[in-house]
């Protein structure tokens, strides 16, 4: 396995948090099993690396209830809920790593009280410094003094775990057989959690050998691979079960010629079906299970603005981060990405049939063969 880091970066990464006595690790706003099974697989790693180190694990918002039995998750604090508890660990941090985002703004309120304290946002250089850690396209530059981006590996769970591994002092041998303390059952349960949730269960974004690699390794830290699929994936309500059907029903509309389909859930939905925000996760996969489909639209009223969430999933070669970008104000990966349409329903569905009919080339390749 080609090591990620450069010497440069490994030294970097040693002083920066050994000088730390007040770390604070981050996520994105909506956190996934990427963003909760970095953050908390670092927090732990670090807090038996360096004992004396204060080290909480902050979100922008609350993560969903598939994610709780995540190790460590409970002793996550949530930034809207806790704001002024929460205000002044933020205030005396003096290292802040980010997980699985690229840019302040991905943490909505939580990135505008993290700004103040970086030398991008006006604070004297040094006085709080910055890692991030990360496998979003086009980072946002000069917020991080240490900048490990990696938007070609599968999820920010395994771009850590390979940090892990090259800033660890443990010969060769001794990470390859799972002992002498690479990692904990926990961390390990932890990182295999974002690497499985980041590419659907190893369905997408999971072509590359390392990642197996990895995965073995984790497997030698005794994790229960067949159990952690289980309890992100198997734990629907009866509401949502039953959601499902009707989204598959009476909501899917397919653009049969675009290769595309479009699904729309409004409040007034969620309300009816007793719907709790982060239940509507998956949905947007499911289309894509139609024989020659290509692009998923899903879209959803957010539940605190006026606005529609957007969610693209795709197959194959369709970008849809750039499409996220060009119509959604968003971005993401090639084939997940997401945006917002600040607007109604009808004004998301005008924008997609737009974005559609620029993508028509691209959607239709491949019809004539
Ligand atoms: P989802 O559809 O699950 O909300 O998002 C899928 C992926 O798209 C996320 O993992 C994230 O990488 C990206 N994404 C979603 N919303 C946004 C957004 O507003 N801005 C950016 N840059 N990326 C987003
Ligand atoms: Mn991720």
């Amino acid at each position: 396995m080609e090591p990620i880091l450069t010497e440069q970066q490994i030294a970097l990464w040693h002083s920066l948090i050994a000088a730390a006595r007040h770390i604070v690790i981050t996520c994105h706003r909506g956190p996934d099993g990427d963003a909760i099974g970095s953050a908390t697989a670092l927090s732990s790693w670090l807090q038996r690396h360096y004992p004396e180190a204060d080290i909480h694990i902050i979100a922008p918002n609350i993560f969903p209830d598939f994610l709780k039995w995540i190790p460590e998750a409970e002793d996550i604090l949530i930034y809207d809920k806790h704001e002024d508890e929460v205000n002044p660990i933020i205030e005396a941090a003096d290292l802040v790593i980010m997980c699985d985002h690229g840019e302040l703004k991905r943490m909505a309120t939580l990135g505008d009280a993290i700004r103040p304290l970086l030398p991008s946002g006006g604070a004297p250089e040094g006085r709080t410094r910055c890692i991030m850690i990360d496998h979003h396209l086009d980072p946002e530059p000069g917020i991080a003094d240490l900048v490990i981006s990696h938007p070609d590996l599968s999820s920010t769970c395994e771009v850590l775990m390979r940090v892990m591994m090259e800033t660890s002092p443990l010969s060769h041998r001794e990470k390859l057989v799972g002992g002498a303390g690479l990692l904990t059952q926990s961390e390990a349960t932890s990182l295999y959690t974002g690497m499985m949730t980041d590419t659907g269960a190893f369905t997408y974004a999971s072509n590359r050998p390392e990642i197996f690699e990895l995965i073995s390794i984790l497997l030698q830290y005794g994790i229960d691979k067949d159990k952690i699929y289980r309890n992100v994936f198997f734990t629907y309500s009866h509401n949502r079960m039953k959601l499902m059907g009707y989204m598959l029903y009476v909501k899917l509309d397919v653009w049969k010629k675009a290769h595309t389909s479009v699904m729309t859930f409004t409040n007034a939905e969620r309300r009816r079906f007793g719907i709790l925000n982060g239940d509507t996760e998956g949905l947007v996969n499911l289309p894509l299970q139609i024989l020659g489909m290509k692009l998923s639209v899903f879209l959803r009223e957010d539940t605190e603005h006026p606005c529609i969430r957007v969610s693209l999933r795709s197959v194959d070669d369709f970008p849809c981060n750039e499409m996220a970008a060009e119509f959604f104000g968003g971005g993401g990966h090639k084939n997940a990405a997401g945006g917002e349409v600040w607007g109604t329903m009808d004004d998301a569905l005008a924008l997609v049939k737009k974005a559609v009919q620029k993508y028509m080339p691209l959607l239709k390749e491949g019809d004539n063969k």
